[in-house]
Parts: C-alpha cells; structure tokens; sequence
C-alpha cells in the first residue's frame, strides 16, 4: 500500500502506526541516539538526525500522505530541505533552547483548547479618580456564539462538510515538475476556507451564517484607590465567543491622565505653589485644591522667609498606597512672585524697604584703586534668557483626543 517504508523503519514502527505510536517511537529512539549521549560517536549522531527527519515528515499528515503515495521522492523540497532542525525538535519534545519554531508543530505545543484572542484596552483615569477610587462602566463590543443557531450557522442538518476540501479549509495541489513534485496549498475556493457549506436559503435568519453576532457588554472595573498607572484588570472570559472554542478575555490597563495642578510619583505628589514676595516675607496664608472636595490651608509664617526654589512637604496629604491605603506626603515647590516692574515710584517707599530688609551684602567689591565702567540692564525677551541660561520651556501637550474606532467606551463615568 505504501511505497516505501524506509521513514517507518527508521522509526521501528509499522507503515499503519497511529499518531501516538510514531511519538512514542520518536521519543524512545531520540533518546538513545541523542549526541550527548552518544559523544564522539558520529555514526549516532547522523542516525539522531535520520531519526528527527523521519519524525517530522510522519508526524505531518500532508507530508505522511505524500511520502506514502510517492515515497522519499515526492518529499523533495518539501521536507528534506526545510525541515526543522533535530536539535529543535528534540528541544520542543525534552523542553529546553528550541526557540522560534514555526506553527508547524503548533498543535503540540498549545495545551489546553484553543482561545480567543484578550481584547485588550487602555483605560484612563483621573488623578482625582485614582484618589478617591472609583467603579467605571466601561461598555464592551464583542462576538458571542449567534444565540439562534447556537453558533451552528444554520438549520439543523444544512450544516455540510466541503466535499472540495474535506473540511480542511485548504487544498492541496501537487505538480510534476521534471523528476520533482511540487506540492502547494491554497484557500479552498468552494467554501472560501471555511470548511463547510451552508446553502443560502438554509443560512441562520441572525447571523447569516457566521455562528457569532456582535454584542455588547457593560463591564463594572474597579478602579482601586491609589492605583498605579499599568496595573492590570482581567475579565476571564468576558472577551470573544465562537463555536468550538474558550471564550477569550479582557484585559484592561490602567493609564493615569496628566494633571493640571499635581504630577504624582508613587505615592507622593508634587506642586508648584506661586508665593507673593510679601507673603514670603511677612507670612499669610495658601490655599490648595486637592484631589477630592478639601482645599487645604497652609500657613506660612512671618519671616518664614521662603526664597524662590525651596520644597517643603505636607506629610500625609499624597496618593493613598495601592494595598495599605497609608498617605504618602505632598511635596511643595515654592516660586516666588516679585512685584510688577515700576510697582511704585515713591521714594519713601524704598526708604522704608531699605530700613526693614537687611542690608545688602555687597560681596564682590571692587579694589579701590580698579578702573569701574557703568554699565545698563536691558531687557531680554524670556525664550532667548531661557535658551542662553539651558532649561527650556516644560511644553506638556495634553493629547487627550478620543480614540478612534475602539471597542470599548465609557458609558458612563
Ligand atoms: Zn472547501
Ligand atoms: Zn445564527
């Protein structure tokens, strides 16, 4: 019946060996003929690699079918040539190494039924979300099984198997070419890849044949207090349906919107607090919009004398921590605002600063006898002070334009 059994010998199996027998068979001889086993052995080691071509030319239904209808011949190029190497296919049977191997062992290497893919999703939040936590309901666009047809496609009984490609979806064409046959797949064209036919008139009314319509699902996600931008929400098996497979899963990322007044790191936050010159000096009162509805009352103290550039915390009042919900701190970086130029042009005015303020320490002075030249301030426009002093303007675009064609949408905040 078979042309020749040369692989089936190799192996030690029968020409009529099930899946199962040629896998045992493989491991078994691989085994013993592997090269670290066998070291400065050659005569094994070319029989490890006989061993491994034979493996994967059997354990391949196309490829057993070609090698059973026309022998070694009918393999060339098919098999011999850009086969996968023994190594790997020892590596994928003993685990261990053997990366990057093609889908044509893949049936092997998924354990479990086949899934459909996550459907994932960025979803973003507010810093005031992330504060005060929150349940958003987020709307989802899915297939699930058609409910009519129970995902069959049609009526009972219209369901038919491809008679073109045996259900295969694809068919395989072989061509003489001189000594060699050329074997190639294509798409079935009678059932456009699908394996099965459903006559027009027999087609389910729902989902005119595709066994799964679109649905739409509101899921409930938790957005925990203090959460971190990256955290990772799964729904198990909320995501895709279709026959014969596991519903996939969805997965939805946190991502933490930028904020106006704080930046966050962790579990502190940072703000930049404009202070007004007198208020540095003599003290006074600011007030600070936090995260939910308190504006927090911070006092400086008269003659606390807060120079341009100085940071101080407010213990506890920073993002709670994802699990033990303790505060971090707020830190505070003061900028001072000077009065407006030519604020006032009463002498007396500046009489009095220069009798309140301390006098100034005029460190570099020069030597008595040095030559000194007066010199005027001009005005320089802000960007070329920035440019020649290094540190730009911190430009922080906001790109929060609604994302095209996503499956999921907020239905409500
Ligand atoms: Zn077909
Ligand atoms: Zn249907």
């Amino acid at each position: 019946m078979v042309k020749e059994t040369k692989l089936y010998d190799l192996l030690g199996v029968a020409p009529t060996a099930t899946e199962q027998e040629l896998k045992k068979a493989y491991k078994v001889n691989a085994l013993k003929h592997h090269p670290d086993k066998n070291a400065n052995n050659p005569e094994s080691e070319e029989k490890f690699k006989e061993i491994s071509t034979a493996y994967e030319v059997l354990s391949d239904p196309q490829k057993r079918a070609v090698y059973d209808q026309y022998g070694e011949a009918g393999l060339e190029g098919g098999a011999g040539g850009g086969g996968m190497a023994a190594e790997d296919l020892f590596a994928q049977f003993f685990g261990g190494g053997g990366g990057g191997l093609g889908g044509m062992f893949g049936g092997m290497q998924n354990r479990g039924p086949p899934k459909a893919r996550t459907i994932h999703h960025t979803h973003k939040v507010s810093l005031e979300d992330v504060y005060k936590g929150k349940v958003s309901k987020l709307a989802l666009q899915r297939s699930i099984v058609c409910p009519k047809c129970s995902g069959v496609g049609g009526k009972e009984g219209s369901v038919r198997r491809c008679a073109g490609c045996d259900g295969h979806g694809v068919k395989t064409m072989m061509r003489q070419m001189g000594p060699m046959i050329q074997r190639f797949q294509t798409m079935c064209p009678d059932c456009n890849g699908e394996g099965e036919i459903i006559k027009e008139k027999d087609r389910c009314k729902q989902c005119h044949g595709k066994k799964t319509v679109v649905d739409r699902k509101v899921l409930h996600v938790h957005v925990d207090r203090g959460v971190r931008s990256g955290t990772k929400i799964e729904f198990r098996g909320d995501g895709d349906q279709a026959p014969g497979i596991q519903a996939g899963d969805v997965v939805f990322e946190i991502e933490e919107k930028p904020h106006p007044r704080f930046t966050r790191k962790e579990d502190d936050l940072f703000y930049k607090c404009e202070l007004d010159l007198v208020t540095a000096l003599a003290g006074g009162t600011i007030y600070i919009e936090h995260l939910d509805e308190r504006w927090l009352s911070v006092d400086i103290l008269p003659g606390e004398a807060i120079a341009p550039g100085t940071v101080k915390q407010l213990r506890g009042q920073g993002m709670p921590s994802p699990r033990h919900h303790d505060m971090g701190n707020m830190f505070v970086s003061f900028n001072v605002r000077f009065p407006e130029k030519n604020w006032t042009e009463d002498p007396a005015q500046f009489e009095a600063l220069r009798q309140i303020l301390p006098s100034p320490a005029l460190e570099a002075i020069p030597p008595a006898d040095a030559m000194t030249e007066p010199v005027s301030l001009e005005d320089v426009d802000s960007s070329r002070a920035q440019r020649s002093f290094g540190g730009g303007p911190m430009d922080e675009d906001d790109d929060d334009a609604p994302p095209g064609g996503e499956r999921v949408q907020c239905a409500s905040q």
